[in-house]
């Protein structure tokens, strides 16, 4: 960690600092120059100060000894009395970081009646399953929750704890990395896990430009937040094993009360869509989209676009698939004059039957495909459309 400091002893207040600094972070107060929060500890001020009266502190972060903390934690997050299907895929995760090694899978439940839960938890190789079962914890409070998981993480100590990238998941895991002065990367997509347990966290970084790889080296635990379908669900095992750990509730301090809830209406969420027919720049007008929403329509399945269609404003981010969109593993994705583009490809390759139409022979998509249709989606998309009615009798 760094920060600027300035010494008010040999400071003349000349202002040198104040016209340099380029992020407008030096500010007169109280009839002197003071760092304020805009500060990215850049240093021009240290270079500009011709009084050598700022000066740039580090402090070296504390670390602390690895070996104590061993294993993989999973949040499994239970909303509305079920449970959500990013924990299992978390599970599986782990089981591969594991490998060959030592580390135990743990897994946290927080939240009311969650037997059910924690006895399905079992099947899918969590080696215990901490729960904590209250019905104060029936509604979802930051800081109740993140109190219950702050505590099964002092008494297991793992190395590295997954939580999905939901709502909830985003909230929760900034308020628990902040109480153990550690590190967390958002929405990983790929996850690595070295010799001396330092977890590789990869993920798009620049708007997708890159694949960042990011290690917590210090300190422990290191959190990770996983978007839901990038990481595959492990097989139901035949019989049970773990064990299951009731916890003691830690005392709920919340000062959030609940009143009630109002469910809000669902918007199209591509990434549960287990059929999807998208859309590219192949489309020449707005209303060209109606073909490709009535396809999907009679597939029983969402519509969604390549980002070129948002950009054009004919479609939002919602349902726009890649990397600055949305990732899908649906069974079925047909592909409607889509060009392939990595960042389009990267987020949903992993779909179980893939069918892409394009006029272009060469077109990168057919790399993914399954099956490839070279040919005019103004032809094909309609023909499918009267065959499927042809044969419903529609
Ligand atoms: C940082 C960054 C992030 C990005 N994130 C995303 C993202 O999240 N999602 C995304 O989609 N893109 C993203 N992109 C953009 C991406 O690089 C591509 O530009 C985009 O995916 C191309 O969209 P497209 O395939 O619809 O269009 P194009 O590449 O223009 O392809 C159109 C295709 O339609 C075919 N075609 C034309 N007419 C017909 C017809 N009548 N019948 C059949 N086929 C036809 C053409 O042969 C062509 O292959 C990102 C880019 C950057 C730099």
């Amino acid at each position: 960690m760094a920060s600027i400091a300035i010494l008010e002893r040999k400071c003349t207040k000349c202002g040198a600092c104040i016209n340099a600094c380029p992020f407008g972070a030096i500010e007169i107060a109280n009839g002197k120059p003071e760092i304020n929060a805009g500060c990215r500890v850049c240093s021009v001020c240290v270079k500009a100060c011709p009084e050598s009266a700022i000066i740039k502190l580090e402090t070296r972060a504390k670390s602390v000894d690895k070996s104590k903390w061993n294993g993989i934690m999973v949040f499994a997050e239970v909303t509305g009395g079920k449970l959500h299907p990013v924990s299992l895929e978390l599970l599986g995760k782990a089981k591969e970081l594991k490998g060959g090694t030592h580390h135990e899978i743990t897994a946290v439940l927080v939240g009311e009646n969650l037997s059910e839960h924690a006895s399905l938890l079992r099947y899918y190789g969590a080696e215990r399953i901490f729960v904590y079962d209250d019905k104060e914890l029936s509604y979802f409070r930051a800081e109740a929750f993140a109190d219950q998981i702050a505590d099964a993480i002092k008494f297991a100590k793992p190395s590295v704890v997954l939580v999905g990238a939901t709502a909830l998941g985003r909230s929760l895991a900034p308020r628990l990395a902040t109480r153990f002065h550690t590190g967390l990367t958002a929405d990983c997509t790929k996850l690595e896990m070295r010799e001396n347990s330092d977890l590789v966290q990869i993920r798009p970084a620049f708007g997708g430009n890159i694949m960042a790889q990011i290690i917590t080296t210090n300190t422990r635990p290191q959190f990770a937040t996983v978007r839901y379908k990038v990481m595959n669900a492990p097989e139901k095992t035949d019989a049970p094993s773990g064990e299951i750990v009731t916890r003691k509730t830690v005392k709920i301090s919340s000062p959030v009360r609940f009143i009630s809830q109002s469910p809000v209406l669902k918007s199209a969420n591509i990434s549960d869509a287990e059929i999807i027919v998208a859309a590219g720049r192949a489309l020449r007008k707005e209303s060209d989209l109606n073909m490709i929403k009535e396809l999907a329509s009679l597939l029983g399945g969402e519509w969604a676009t390549s980002r070129p269609l948002v950009e054009k404003g004919w479609n939002t981010n919602a349902r726009q698939i890649g990397l600055s969109g949305r990732t899908v593993k649906p069974r079925l994705l047909i592909a409607c004059g889509i060009s392939g583009a990595i960042q389009f490809t990267a987020s949903m390759k992993d779909s179980d039957h893939i069918i892409a139409i394009n006029s272009d022979p060469e077109a990168p998509i057919f790399k993914c495909a399954h099956i490839g249709i070279v040919g005019d989606i103004y032809e094909i998309v309609p023909e499918l459309i009267r065959k499927i009615k042809e044969a419903r009798g529609i």
